[in-house]
């Protein structure tokens, strides 16, 4: 049998479903793989709990439940809620709380029969660019290295789960997107991720960053594996995320053969200007030929807001969160500090001691561009661009099906290298800001190699609802190259 930590999640699920391995061997197998804890990507593992699920769907595939993803394992950002695992969204000030309750989208894939192996680090709150900002365990926190050169990093915020797909320690994992954070790790580590339309997935259970923004999704290594991930993920929660869409979820394998013939690829301008490395522009250039070898034609298009949307992310992302961030007082739950002297004085310790320096930088320009008198002026402005560049967006898709560019400007970065400079970190962001601002599903595909040998991803961006379409175009040009299959030395 190949090595079963190469395999996906369609090739382990027909091995199981073949019954050439149990759930509970391949648990098994996979867990021998995260002694010592790989790239740092693991927050928290528990082979008891991961052991008790793996057997759970070996009993119900002896029962005869023929569920595609049964027995399949997964592990979950550590921003989903869970009862089995803590849950900390890499901060101090929930170190040690564990939920009383699942996350949506971690109890549909629950439901599906997927076995948990545990808990993925992430930025604070999942703010950050480099999965640099972790802070637990508050002893010793480590930054995710990335499995093609461990002296970079994996992307953020999800560059556990980046990282862990890459390395194979998991077939797939959870991630979540807010302003790129399941495309950029997924293109910094060689991988595919897909952040669908906002309200696919439920939030219920998902620690608020920014709310008008935040959305689940699947990264896996590649599109076919995600259209199944996906399709247990998403559908309506309408009782416990009031965004939540009345959408029934799809079956998002079901395009995946159709040919690209006929099919207009928009290109932005915008995306292609001189911020973009030219290492990262070779394969992207090249995966644009490719997909025109296989009948697409390409449209120039333009995304004029495309620079404003740094700015406003950075207005409104910041603003909702110091609202969200309001209920961590060391009251409700988690870390409170041990001295004080008063309700205010706790409140202010707690949080002190609680929020790492990024998290605090975010809860003080938010409160800024909220408070009286700046408000107009910061984010009633931003409010309005947005809605600008969503409708650019749709100007462009009178002209094409789909859109494709660089998810980042560069391939990534060294360790260290920005993490003193939160703005560097921010205008990295340039290109998947656009179509979270938006509310457009979004993804990213690997296309080639860059500076170093280091992965480069091409992002592709639907319209609304349009996932099957992205998962279709993405499917077919992994049909025709073998980006997705290279493997990171020591996996
Ligand atoms: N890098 C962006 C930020 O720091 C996006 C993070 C995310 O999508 N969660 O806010």
């Amino acid at each position: 049998m190949a090595d079963l930590h190469t395999l996906g999640v369609a090739q382990l699920s027909a091995l199981l479903q073949k019954k050439e391995l149990s759930a509970v061997e391949l648990a098994k197998r996979m867990l021998a793989g995260l002694g010592g804890n790989p790239h740092n990507a693991f927050l928290s593992v528990d082979s008891e709990v991961t052991l008790a699920q793996a057997k759970a769907a070996d009993d119900r595939m002896a029962a005869g439940d023929t569920s595609p993803l049964l027995g399949v394992p997964i592990a979950h950002k550590d921003i989903f809620v869970t009862t089995d695992f803590p849950t900390t969204a890499g901060s101090r000030i929930l170190e040690g709380y564990r939920s009383p309750f699942n996350a949506t989208v971690v109890q549909r894939l629950a439901d599906a029969g997927m076995v948990s192996l545990g808990k993925l680090s992430c930025d604070e709150f999942a703010m950050g660019s480099a999965n640099e900002n972790v802070a637990v365990p508050a002893a010793h926190p480590q930054a995710v290295t990335n499995p093609w050169d461990v002296s970079r990093i994996p992307g953020g915020s999800s560059g556990g789960s980046a990282a862990a797909v890459a390395a194979c320690l998991t077939p797939a994992a959870t991630g979540t997107d807010t302003g790129g954070s399941i495309r950029q790790p997924a293109a910094f580590c060689g991988i595919t991720g897909i952040k669908p339309t906002y309200g696919r997935a439920s939030r219920y259970g998902m620690v608020a960053f920014a709310s008008s923004l935040d959305q689940a999704g699947p990264m896996a290594r590649s599109a076919e594996d995600c259209a199944l991930l996906l399709s247990a993920m998403c559908g309506p929660d309408l009782d416990r995320d009031s965004t939540s869409l009345d959408v029934k979820s799809e079956d998002f394998s079901r395009d995946l053969n159709k040919p690209l013939k006929g099919l207009r690829v928009g290109v932005p301008n915008e995306f292609f200007a001189d911020g973009l490395a030219a290492d990262v522009r070779g394969p992207i250039d090249a995966a644009l030929e490719g997909l025109k070898n296989q009948g697409a034609t390409l449209v120039p298009i333009a995304l004029p807001r495309t620079s404003l949307s740094i700015p406003v992310y950075y207005i409104i992302a910041p603003a909702e969160a110091s609202s969200n961030l309001s209920r961590f007082d060391g009251v409700k739950f988690g870390h409170r500090a041990k001295d004080f002297t008063d309700l205010a004085d706790m409140y202010e310790k707690t949080r002190t001691e609680g929020f790492g320096d990024e998290v605090k930088r975010r809860i003080m320009i938010g409160s800024y561009v909220l408070s009286h008198g700046y408000y107009d002026a910061y984010y009633l402005q931003a409010q309005k661009i947005r809605r600008m560049i969503a409708n650019d967006f749709q100007r462009a898709f009178a002209d094409c099906d789909v859109i494709a560019g660089p998810v980042a400007p560069t391939v990534a970065w060294k360790l260290g290298d920005k993490s003193d400079d939160p703005l560097a970190n921010y205008l990295a962001d340039i290109f998947t800001l656009p179509a979270s601002l938006a509310g457009l599903p979004g993804m990213s595909i690997p296309v080639g190699f860059g500076e170093a040998g280091m992965p480069v991803g091409m992002q592709l961006i639907g319209n609304y609802l349009q996932e099957a379409k992205l998962l279709n175009v993405a499917h077919q040009f992994q049909l025709a190259t073998d980006f997705h299959k290279a493997l990171p030395k020591g996996a």
